[in-house]
């Protein structure tokens, strides 16, 4: 595996769009006033445009099924962007297929005290320059702090008033024969951290949703942590085993394992690996301790967890005790950012117009 020189994932980090936002109001207002300060990302096109836009139609129709309200978001996107609705179609299906690389290494951990502690790492191309950390507090609805990598409306990874955590994991699959309409990978985590109080009743949306990407993702809150693992027409979870999951970009569960085809997963199964042996090998102190222990898991360059690869660059890492509510954020590769605390979202939105 070939390790550009740091220097010009270095100056990709330097280029990058890193930015916080704090957004209030209806769904509306809060892509409107995305599209009047963030560029729109591209999404390529693959088939005819009529395809493309009937396709993207039905699964807006999908997304609205599980919340109703976050298309809005979309539309508001459009009109402070002085686009078109139909202009903004495509960030609901991203007009499959779409073969990017990526990779994300997520820990849920319960701690000896009975905490529970997050560590994650999302890693994508380095050319990504939009890296957005967002608190959203849309009226009626709980308010979150989390990622955004321009795609509208989107979350990768963040935490909700009511506790609940949402990460997401690309998984390197083979094709799926025929997709239906369903709901994309990007809009998933907002989805759950938006209408779900928690990660028992977000694990059970997960399984009922129709996927239209092969994805991992893992939900936890202070009382439990599921993965799950979802594939167009098939999603299964997978409970922790010895209190705790890791979780990067291949099927655990043998049902799921066969649409992986012969894909060489070493990289992997190695990260995972040496992410469990330091947990058993961790005499776990308290609470002060293990957030120290997992910013240091999430530098690590060995396996590596942080990750300095053009197709794979961490571009933010976080940190989180779902007990007492903590929340952390290196925006920029662990290694060489600090994490920034920030303040836990409020559960209850209805106030914020
Ligand atoms: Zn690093």
């Amino acid at each position: 595996m070939g390790q550009p020189s740091p220097s010009e994932d270095l100056r990709q980090e330097l280029d990058a769009d890193y930015r916080v936002f704090d957004l209030r109001g209806d769904h509306y207002a809060i892509g409107y006033e995305m599209g009047r300060r963030a560029p729109m990302r591209v999404v390529r096109s693959w088939r005819e445009q009529h395809d493309e836009l009937a396709f993207a139609r039905s699964c807006v129709e999908q997304v609205s099924r599980f919340h109703p309200a976050l298309p809005e978001e979309l539309w508001g996107y459009a009109a402070g962007q002085g686009l078109s609705r139909e202009e903004v179609l495509s960030h609901f299906s991203l007009n499959l297929p779409e073969g990017t690389l990526g990779g994300c290494t997520t820990l849920a951990r319960r701690l000896p005290d009975g905490h529970v502690l997050i560590a994650r790492n999302y890693d994508f191309l380095h050319s990504q320059r939009q890296r957005y950390l967002r608190h959203v507090a849309p009226c009626g609805y709980p308010a979150s702090l989390g990622t955004q990598a321009g795609l509208i409306g989107s979350c990768y990874d963040g935490v909700s008033g009511h506790g609940l955590f949402v990460a997401l994991h690309l998984i390197h699959a083979r094709m799926a024969e025929a997709v239906p309409p369903g709901v994309p990978y990007h809009l998933i985590p907002r989805i759950l951290l938006e209408t779900c109080k928690s990660a028992r009743e977000a694990a059970a949306r997960l399984c009922e949703m129709p996927h239209l990407f092969p994805f991992n993702y893992m939900v936890a809150d202070s009382a439990d942590m599921y993965a799950v693992e979802a594939y167009p027409g098939r999603v299964r979870p997978r409970a922790p085993e010895d209190g705790h999951l890791v979780v990067t970009n291949y099927y655990a569960h043998p049902d799921m394992r066969p649409m992986q085809g012969r894909r060489k997963l070493t990289g992997q199964q190695a990260r995972v690996g040496w992410i469990e042996q330091r947990i058993a090998g961790d005499r776990g102190g308290g609470a002060a301790e293990a957030w120290s222990w997992a910013q240091q898991l999430l530098r690590d360059h060995s396996v590596p967890v942080c990750r300095h690869s053009a197709t794979q660059a961490t571009l933010w890492s976080m940190v989180a005790d779902l007990s007492t509510r903590r929340v952390a954020y290196s925006l920029g590769a662990p290694c060489r950012n600090a994490f920034v605390e920030y303040e836990w979202p409020e559960s209850d939105g209805s106030d914020n117009r």
